[in-house]
């Protein structure tokens, strides 16, 4: 049976260590400041959007919505960019994905002042975190890293597979593995032999996008298994890529979903935003 690693309980912590930077701060006459920015109506989209302003106003945050039409122009929203760069409240600048197909996400996200990139998803930050030297992680992959030091689990030597190569999550979280000196297989769609390479990990990440991915067949007695995902079954039930069922008893660490990853991402976006506001006034 494997312990279960609690999101909800680490992403808690995580929120009032902040909270607390943020009192220290604002007694220094800095409040951080986070810009989120949505165009469209995308019913997901908005509940990540509400989810964001409330974690802002529990740690104490200064926050700015700006909803904006479908029909918004790339222009439009590039002047919005530059005036968020320019505003001396606002040290984090989210612009929230997806974005309707006649925007160029690609062309915003170079945009944003790579000092208020909280997603970490500008060029300048990516490249930052391959040489190690970075201020911010994206969100969802340091989130995996904060809940493997909340266990105290041991990455070093260990044989680590991260199911994935997204820009946002697979590629960074094996860069984050590696990091801290994991071996590191990153597995993705054409991969072959997947479930004997899943066989030799001690640590899977799996961040696939399909509901019950990774069955217990796949998984060595004892491995500690993340679950990214984000799915909905057969029933229309929020699930993972992990069949929890099934490797939970293999397993000797699992992430729940709902209840694992999912809290971390919010909970590593204000640590972003913190370390943005810091690093405003020289404090990083
Ligand atoms: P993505 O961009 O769709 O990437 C999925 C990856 O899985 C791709 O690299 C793909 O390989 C690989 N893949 C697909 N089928 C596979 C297969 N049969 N065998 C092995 N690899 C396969 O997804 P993403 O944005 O990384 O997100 C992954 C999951 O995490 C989704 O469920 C998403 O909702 C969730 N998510 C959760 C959070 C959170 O806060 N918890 C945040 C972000 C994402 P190719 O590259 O070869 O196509």
């Amino acid at each position: 049976m494997a312990k279960i690693i609690d999101g909800k309980a680490v992403s808690a912590a995580v929120k009032h260590r902040v909270k607390e930077e943020c009192d220290r701060l604002k007694a220094k006459g800095v409040t951080p400041g986070l810009a989120v920015v949505i165009v469209g109506d995308d019913p997901a989209s908005r509940v990540y959007v509400n989810n964001k302003k409330k974690a802002c106003e529990l740690v104490g945050f200064h926050s700015e919505e700006y909803a904006l039409p479908e029909q918004t122009t790339q222009e439009e929203l590039l002047d919005l960019v530059d005036k968020l760069n320019a505003d001396k409240k606002i040290h984090g600048i989210l612009v929230q994905l997806p974005l309707p197909k006649h925007l160029d996400d690609k062309a915003v996200i170079a945009h944003i002042d790579p000092n208020k990139d909280v997603d970490a998803f500008h060029a300048e930050n990516v490249g930052k975190i391959m040489i190690g030297e970075y201020s911010f992680l994206p969100c969802t992959p340091a989130g995996v890293m904060e809940l493997l030091a909340s266990e105290n689990i041991e990455v070093e030597g260990k044989s680590c597979v991260v199911i994935g190569r997204s820009n946002i999550v697979g590629k960074p979280m094996a860069m984050l593995l590696l990091h801290k000196n994991g071996t590191v297989t990153i597995a993705h769609s054409r991969t072959k032999n997947l479930k004997e390479i899943c066989l030799g990990a001690d640590i899977i990440v799996a961040a696939v996008g399909i509901p019950k991915f990774l069955k217990g067949d796949m998984v060595k007695d004892g491995a500690v298994v993340i679950d990214v995902g984000m799915d909905r079954d057969e029933n229309g039930k929020l699930c993972g890529d992990v069949d929890f069922a099934e490797v939970e008893p293999k397993a000797s660490y699992i992430t729940p979903v709902p209840g694992g990853v999912g809290p971390m991402t919010i909970a590593m976006l204000m640590q972003n935003t913190l370390t943005a506001a810091k690093n405003s006034i020289n404090e990083g």
